[in-house]
């Protein structure tokens, strides 16, 4: 039998080796704390829970937005997508999650939409929806045209919150719930303004509006004074 005299460098190698894997056992502990850590990071309250419950967005309803923004805003797009910089706060007036879903989903304005049928066959929607309990459901991707705010849905994103209630109000879940939104829309998007949408005529002349018609205005009250001087006093 031939042994071989083992060399420097080889027994430099398997020093190395020894120590490489003595090294990572010492290091599964640190291992194990950063994965944990990073389950806890996804799990930051901060962040905001978001539950995907979309709403049909077909062929036609891709057609009407396309038309929507050609015809108010003069945008001529191949896609029917937004570059937000604002978010506009409403409430619903329908009193249920489920209800609100039903009259978004279909992509043409029901006929007891007479006030804005002249302006368009398109459905009102929203980007997101806040249930009483402050649940958030996405109803259509963040950067799609929804139609919800005269003017200013080309770089608007909407959140209608299913209310007020009998007294009149949203709940103290919502406002959280809009407060963690938006604060995570803000860090995701160049967003400037986060308005009420009885706010939105504030914005006629301004750069961002763009409605080419004049008599297309609606009066609005949502979604009341207090809750977004609230909402103004938490939001980053
Ligand atoms: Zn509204």
């Amino acid at each position: 039998m031939n042994f071989k005299r083992i060399t420097r460098s080889e027994l430099n190698y398997l020093v190395n080796l020894t120590s490489r894997y003595s090294r990572l056992l010492t290091q599964m502990p640190i291992i194990l704390f950063l994965s944990i850590t990073k389950i806890f990071f996804c799990l930051d309250p901060t962040l905001p829970k978001i539950i995907d419950r979309p709403i049909s967005f077909d062929e036609q309803r891709v057609e009407l937005t396309l038309e929507y923004l050609a015809s108010h805003y003069g945008l001529v797009q191949n896609r029917p997508t937004i570059s937000p910089q604002m978010v506009v706060v409403h409430w619903t007036v329908i009193p249920t999650m489920e209800a609100t879903f039903n009259t978004f989903n279909p992509s043409t304005l029901p006929n007891a939409r007479a006030d804005i049928q002249s302006a368009g066959a398109l459905n009102v929607s929203s980007q997101f929806l806040v249930d009483i309990d402050g649940t958030i459901y996405r109803l259509m991707p963040e950067t799609t045209m929804a139609r919800h705010v005269i003017g200013l849905n080309h770089c608007a994103i909407g959140i209608e919150n299913v209310g007020p209630g009998a007294d009149g109000k949203l709940t103290s879940a919502q406002l959280e719930a809009n407060v963690i939104l938006i604060n995570y829309l803000q860090k995701k998007y160049p967003i400037k303004f986060v308005i009420g949408h009885y706010e939105y005529q504030d914005f006629v002349g301004h750069p961002l509006w763009l409605e080419k018609d004049e008599g297309y205005r609606t009066e609005k009250v949502d979604p009341g004074i207090e809750f977004m001087e609230a909402l103004r006093k938490q939001i980053d």
